[in-house]
């Protein structure tokens, strides 16, 4: 059997499902957590940076919610709340 190593530290890790090749690359635990973090920073602080033209092309959201939206994360201290909560370590699970 294959062995698979870390893209990034390159420590023996998990093999990689075949139906996740090739567009996965092999990472351990810690690497993948790393690389989680660092996306669902840049998920959440494009989030709140979205413009009411942006919302608006999202299904299910419309005109009420976008400027709902917009309006709240105006205040900067309500994009500061959600950085912080971020940096506490809040996540959002789906
Ligand atoms: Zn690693």
């Amino acid at each position: 059997m294959n062995k698979f190593y870390c893209t990034m530290c390159t420590v023996e890790c998990a093999p990689i499902k075949k139906k996740d090749r090739p567009k996965n690359v092999p990472l351990c635990d810690e690497c993948r957590n790393k690389v989680l973090s660092i996306y669902t920073k840049l998920v959440m602080e494009s989030f709140i940076s979205l413009s009411k033209e942006d919302l608006l092309k999202i299904k299910g959201i419309g005109e009420e919610t976008a400027n709902s939206f917009v309006e709240f994360f105006k205040d900067k201290n309500n994009k500061q709340m959600l950085i912080d909560l971020y940096n506490s370590g809040v996540r959002i699970i789906n």
